[in-house]
């Protein structure tokens, strides 16, 4: 089910150890409707479906072709959220729980004198505050830009907005970074890991956070099979509903 037909560039081998023996465990389906008007190329690809294969050899799981259309992922991750949404979402205690193992883990691992974190995906900035609070010098790093503004406006701290290929390197350096939810959204998931690592001074930390991909499976299938026009999906571009979407 790989596709070169002009929409996607076909991947033949696994992102993590070159294998090329992929088997197909899901279909990805592109929803990309609320983009009509921002982003017409983009919502191109809605309706598309593509195959994700896992790899045979490692068992990481991967699309079988990319979008070929240029930034494809900025684009995607330029959602135009509502205020109110993203206010909610810094206001969220929902993911407390695992910032706090997450700082738990890396306070434990480096001395009082290392704090200076990076948080790639730092989305609305409710992680930068409680890493902050809890005496952490922190920066963020944003890819949308809504979010990457509230964060910076509501921490006061440094929130860069873009990619982590895009963060100059030069003298910053932390000592630690983390990524949650953040590296199961991106293509080539050791290109990014690779950057960060350039980001660490030596002896520092990654922290990194994914879902569990067959708890996830699981879960999505029982809900389809309990919830009447539910269908299952394993990977989406944040929440997309409509109300706490702008308008354009
Ligand atoms: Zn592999």
């Amino acid at each position: 089910m790989a596709r070169a037909d002009g929409l996607f560039v076909p991947l033949s081998a696994c992102w993590i150890c070159g294998g090329e023996r992929l088997t197909t465990v899901h279909e990805l389906r592109f929803e990309l409707d609320i983009y009509r008007t921002q982003d017409p190329e983009l919502a191109a690809y809605s309706g598309e479906r593509l195959a994700l294969r896992r790899c045979d050899a490692c068992g990481f799981a991967q699309p079988a072709a990319l979008p070929s259309l240029a930034r494809f992922f900025d684009r995607l991750y330029d959602q135009r959220w509502s205020r109110e949404w993203i206010a909610a979402e810094f206001a969220s205690p929902v993911k407390d729980l695992i910032v706090r193992q997450i700082l738990g883990g890396l306070s434990a691992r480096l001395p009082p004198e290392r704090r200076r974190l990076l948080d790639v995906g730092a989305h609305a900035g409710r992680f930068l505050t409680i890493a902050r609070d809890a005496g952490w010098a922190v920066e963020g790093l944003e890819l949308n830009p809504s979010t990457a503004a509230h964060a910076a406006a509501s921490t006061g701290v440094v929130v860069h907005h873009g990619n982590v290929h895009a963060l100059e390197a030069g003298a910053r350096r932390f000592d630690a970074v983390t990524i949650t939810d953040v590296l199961e959204h991106v293509p080539e998931p050791i290109a990014v890991l690779t950057r960060v690592h350039a980001l660490l001074d030596a002896g520092g930390w990654v922290a990194v956070k994914v879902p569990n991909g067959p708890v996830q499976r699981l879960k999505e299938n029982a809900r389809a099979r309990l919830i009447p026009g539910y269908r299952a999906t394993l990977a989406v571009a944040g929440t997309l509903k409509d109300p706490q979407y702008r308008r354009n």
